[in-house]
């Protein structure tokens, strides 16, 4: 596969454009990302599935709501998985057609229930027999029937990171898919409800195609057993979950096409039509954190690479332990060991430790790789530090699609209680 952040003239570059223009122009630490890269991804998975029967590949919003991330899907033809009324407006506003979303989650509230059932879904995925009874309510009060699967949990160890792990007995995701048949019943007893199919999603970041194919089978036996309990089951949502290389030295995850294999072996004679909810795997590889290096401190065991970024900025190595690439933008052939870390005022605030990695110095660019999912999402304004903005480049355009935060914004949306106005 094409590589987006090609090495040329010494300098890494975005598709055509040298990374130190943009952080000339947007300053750092700034998430980068190639549009070229993401096109990439969506059409290699929409290939891999395509021998399916009218596949429908709903992004997971989730992995990077940017709205302009979500145009740029949703114009190669992606649905979206949405878990909040938040990111059903992000993709209907994206320009999502509404028969492509899929509303997912474990805490849907009325609210948000009535948001998609006013805008219209393909499918909410249930979670749990009081949720349908929830929705049920609120789809009659609409005067609508809410087309419903519910997410079964196969209990199946999906080998990734525990926190990123959602298919085993003891994780909050789903009905054990041992209750189906009574959950399913239940819903046919409810009004405003239409039950579609079931859902599975065992968890992220899977190297592996076993635990997957597990989950699977046991999802085609359950179909089988609903429909002779005569139920009308149309679709087989198999979740997301497909990981990524983050480091070059791990094996190498399966590729997509090495999935769509699978899932048309296992799902053979289902007659259903499949979804899937991938996030990491469309988005992941094609953004970069660009980041400066502040310092470079001495320490116990090896030098601090002090660097602008910090755990709020990219919270998934302080969250779940993530390895991320961490390059110098113009490396100069030397390499050095050290520990990478942020600002902030946390020892979690660590990218790396003793990493092989080039050498930099203050004021040299590097860049943390692998960095377009669960990535501008997840950060936050610990420590007072501003969102980080986030630049699309596409070709050798580019264009900042997310502002950076103004510090004085922090002061505007606080607020001093009379009693302590008075008091000053
Ligand atoms: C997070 C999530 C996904 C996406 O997972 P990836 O590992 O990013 O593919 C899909 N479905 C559900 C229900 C999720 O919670």
């Amino acid at each position: 596969m094409t590589d987006h952040y090609p090495l040329r003239d010494g300098i890494v570059h975005c598709e055509d454009v040298p990374l130190p223009l943009i952080a000339r122009e947007v300053g750092t630490p700034v998430f980068v990302y190639s549009t070229a890269a993401m096109q990439d991804r969506a059409r290699e998975l929409t290939a891999a599935l395509s021998p399916l029967d009218n596949p429908l590949i709903a992004y997971a919003v989730k992995a990077n709501p940017n709205a302009a991330v979500l145009t740029t899907l949703a114009a190669e033809g992606l649905g979206a998985d949405v878990v909040s009324g938040g990111e059903y407006r992000r993709a209907r506003a994206a320009g999502v057609a509404a028969e492509k979303i899929v509303f997912s989650g474990v805490g849907k509230t009325a609210a948000e229930m009535a948001v998609a059932l006013e805008g219209g879904l393909c499918q909410f995925n249930l979670e749990s027999v009081p949720e349908a009874e929830m929705l049920s309510e609120v789809a009659q009060s609409m005067g609508r029937v809410a087309p419903v699967a519910f997410r079964v949990n196969p209990d199946v160890e999906a080998g990734s990171h525990a926190k990123i792990s959602t298919g085993a007995a003891h994780n909050k995701f789903g009905i054990p898919i041992g209750d189906a048949p009574a959950a399913c019943a239940r819903v046919r007893e409810l009004p405003g409800l239409k039950l579609r199919g079931l859902a599975v999603h065992i968890g992220s970041q899977l190297t592996s195609l076993s635990p997957l194919e597990r989950a699977f089978e046991k999802v085609g036996a359950m179909i089988a057993r609903l429909r002779t309990e005569g139920h009308d089951i149309a679709t087989a949502d198999l979740g997301g979950g497909l990981g990524l290389q983050y480091d070059p030295s791990a094996p190498t995850p399966p590729t997509p096409a090495a999935y769509g294999a699978m899932v048309a072996r296992v799902t053979r004679g289902w007659n259903v039509r499949p979804i899937f909810e991938p996030g990491r795997l469309i988005v992941g590889d094609a953004g970069v954190l660009l980041t400066e290096v502040i310092r470079v401190k001495p320490g116990a065991t090896c030098p601090f690479v002090i660097l602008d970024a910090a755990m709020n900025d990219l919270m998934r190595p302080s969250l779940y332990d993530a390895w991320h690439g961490i390059d110098a933008v113009a490396p100069n052939g030397q390499q050095i060991v050290a520990d990478v870390v942020g600002p902030v005022c946390e020892t979690g605030d660590t990218f790396a430790v003793a990493r092989k990695m080039d050498q930099v110095g203050p004021g040299d660019l590097t860049i943390i790789r692998t960095a377009g999912a669960y990535a501008a999402t997840m950060g936050s304004t610990y420590n007072s530090r501003p969102l980080t903005p986030e630049v699309l480049v596409n070709g050798s355009d580019w264009a900042v699609v997310r502002e950076r935060q103004d510090v004085e914004a922090f002061l505007r949306d606080e607020s001093i209680p009379n009693w302590l106005a008075r008091a000053s």
